[in-house]
């Protein structure tokens, strides 16, 4: 479940391992927001590792395999195994707790919003230029 990069990464490294998969993602393509030059050499991998449905949303998990919902019909994808790489979410609340304890704080990497290692250093550089 999720055709992220980790649910695609994943995806690839479970075949190779010899297994059967199936990507269900919600959005119209597979590892959508990953840089183009990347997302070239992973995609090529990915349509030899699984089956992909985009534009298929996740409803249930179920005793046969995956409920979803695809074009408005409901779809049951088989699966012995479910794996879930639906997203991270940044713990909001826990944050702000702990940054009103201080009187300075600088909220940089995922804990400010998921993002990629990129992301996390360029925020940590411009907290420590602010310090
Ligand atoms: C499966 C996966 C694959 C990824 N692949 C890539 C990739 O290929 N390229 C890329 O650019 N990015 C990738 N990312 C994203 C990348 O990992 C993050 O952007 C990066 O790790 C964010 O850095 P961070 O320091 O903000 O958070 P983290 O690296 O998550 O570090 C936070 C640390 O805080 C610790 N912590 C949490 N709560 C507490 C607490 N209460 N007390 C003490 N310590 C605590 C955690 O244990 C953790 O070690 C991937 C992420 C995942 C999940």
């Amino acid at each position: 479940m999720g055709g992220g990069l980790v649910g695609a990464e994943a995806a690839v490294g479970f075949h190779h391992e010899g297994k059967e998969c199936t990507i269900v993602e919600m959005k119209p393509a597979i590892v959508e927001d990953v840089n183009s030059f990347y997302r070239g050499g992973l995609m090529p991998e990915v349509e030899k590792a699984t089956a992909c449905y985009v534009n298929t949303k996740v409803k249930a998990v179920v005793p046969e395999g995956v409920l979803c919902e695809k074009d408005g019909e409901d779809l049951l994808l088989e699966a012995d195994t479910v794996v879930c790489a639906l997203g991270l979410k940044a713990p909001y609340e826990k944050v702000d707790a702990l940054a009103e304890l201080v009187d300075e704080c600088y909220i940089i990497g995922d804990c400010g919003k998921v993002g990629k290692i990129y992301d996390a250093m360029n925020t940590g550089y411009y907290a420590a230029v602010r310090v």
